[in-house]
Order: C-alpha cells, then sequence, then structure tokens
C-alpha cells in the first residue's frame, strides 16, 4: 500500500492539484482529471470496471470544495458539480500521479 502524501495544495488559479509523496518531488494533477478519475461506484462500475461517467458531462472547470482524509488511506474529494462520493486511495492518486510524471 502506497504511503499517504505529505503534502497537498489546491492551486484553484490554474486548476491543479499539487501532490507531493514522500519520496518523490511534488507532482500535479489538474482538477478535472481528478474529477474524471473519480472511482465510486457512480463513476465506474463496481463489476465491470467500466467507466460510468461521460467526461463532457463534467464542467471544464470543476473544482473541489473540500479536500479531506479519509481515515488513513485515502483522500475525500467535494467537487463543485455537486458530486462527492469519491474515495481516492493513495495507490490510485499514486498511479494517477505516476501517469501525469511519464506525460
Ligand atoms: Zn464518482
Amino acid at each position: 500500500m502506497s504511503l499517504p502524501p505529505v503534502g497537498l495544495r489546491a492551486h484553484r488559479d490554474r486548476g491543479m492539484l499539487e501532490i507531493t509523496w514522500p519520496d518523490d518531488p511534488p507532482v500535479e494533477l489538474s482538477f478535472f482529471d481528478l474529477r474524471c478519475a473519480c472511482p465510486c461506484a457512480v463513476c465506474i462500475d463496481e463489476i465491470t470496471g467500466a467507466a460510468l461517467l461521460r467526461p463532457e458531462t463534467v464542467p471544464k472547470d470543476v473544482a473541489p470544495i473540500e479536500l479531506g482524509y479519509s481515515g488513513h488511506y485515502a483522500l475525500k474529494v467535494t467537487w463543485s458539480d455537486g458530486h462527492g462520493s469519491g474515495l481516492y486511495t493513495w495507490d490510485r492518486l499514486r498511479a494517477l500521479s505516476e501517469r501525469s510524471r511519464r506525460v
């Protein structure tokens, strides 16, 4: 399991979430990409893993209203489009971070 990030910072002017992992330089994920990667049962079919969320329905300027920890294992985000059931586990956030680093 991934260790929790040591730093989380929302850059609202640029629409980016900066995440600092214990053993890596900070990485930035866009609010939009993060919203589209929501892992909840509404956005992803729990059984097939198929994406149910259509990115074109997500506002381009979507932003987190609230960021909070869920226990020791995940980030809970309430989004400006009213969606708030997604828990981003450290493993998932880490995977998204690695992916954005390679782009
Ligand atoms: Zn969701």
